[in-house]
């Protein structure tokens, strides 16, 4: 089993990059923002309870995202395996994860790093804003402090991975199927 934890700044290119991922290794991908979005969505007490943070560009509790994998984890038993798009996002995201996967014995495989230069994810991310729609990716105050609370709390997953041998850099500059190959590369290795 391949256990991929899709790793960088909003703007990284994660939800792509997972597409091709998908493609080539027959993964399942798990992506929290978009779990969170279809909660939202359908108007749910949890998507309710999300918007709000999310709107701010705040992360949402760590209980929320992890019953929402655990969920996704069960229902998909006999996968191949995973890609986590957006998730961990926190440590304590990261342990539970790994209790979660250590049910069914198969660990993370891999945690891949796209490396994106800040004023490069701030364009990216006012694009897609304006073709998506969504209201955390117009606002310019909005994206600056998700990136912030990127920095202070999902950089240091990379100090949980990095020790277990399992975070790699990719380089998320250029154009997109020289990134996809580059990820492919890595993971084939794994
Ligand atoms: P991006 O990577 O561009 O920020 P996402 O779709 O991954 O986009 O996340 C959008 C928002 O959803 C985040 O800013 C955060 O509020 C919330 N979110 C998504 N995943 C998590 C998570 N694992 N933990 C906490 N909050 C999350």
């Amino acid at each position: 089993m391949l256990n991929l934890v899709l790793f960088g700044p909003p703007g990284a290119g994660k939800g792509t990059q997972a597409e091709y991922l998908i493609e080539s290794f027959g993964l399942i991908h798990l992506s929290t923002g978009d779990l969170l979005r279809s909660e939202i969505a359908a108007q749910t007490e949890l998507g309710n309870e999300a918007k709000r943070l999310m709107d701010k560009g705040e992360l949402v509790p760590d209980e929320m995202v992890i019953g929402m994998i655990k969920g996704k984890l069960d229902a998909n038993k006999d996968a191949k395996g995973f890609i986590f798009d957006g998730f961990p996002r926190t440590v304590d995201q990261a342990k539970a994860l790994d209790v979660l996967l250590n049910e069914n014995g198969t660990p993370v495989s891999g945690m891949l790093c796209l490396q994106v230069e800040k004023q490069e994810l701030i364009n990216r991310l006012l694009s897609r804003g304006k073709i998506s729609g969504r209201s955390d990716d117009q606002n310019q105050s909005i994206i600056e402090n998700r990136i912030a609370v990127y920095s202070e709390k999902t950089l240091p997953l990379i100090n949980y991975y990095e020790p277990q041998g399992k975070h790699f850099d990719v380089d998320g500059m250029g154009p997109i199927e020289d990134i996809a190959g580059r990820l492919k590369k890595v993971v084939e290795k794994l």
